[in-house]
């Protein structure tokens, strides 16, 4: 199979699994990125924050990086 095809079939894929979805995945050559993080806990998307990610279903919320103390 071609690149190109493979990243039709998954343009396919994704599309047909949700049109909300497809707007967090990134095309990139022949690989899909993922652009969002997804919730451990429900495994919906996550909403990025300055210094966390939040989820809007469940309630998860990960903080980023810690603070980098002395
Ligand atoms: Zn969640």
């Amino acid at each position: 199979m071609r690149k190109e095809e493979r990243v039709n079939e998954v343009v396919k894929l994704v599309r047909h699994a949700s049109t909300q979805v497809w707007k967090f995945y990134e095309i990139k050559e022949d690989k899909i990125l993922l652009r969002r993080k997804k919730c451990p806990r429900c495994g919906s998307f996550m909403a990025e924050h300055e210094n966390r990610f939040s989820c809007g279903k469940c309630g998860y919320t990960e903080f980023k990086t810690s603070i980098k103390g002395p």
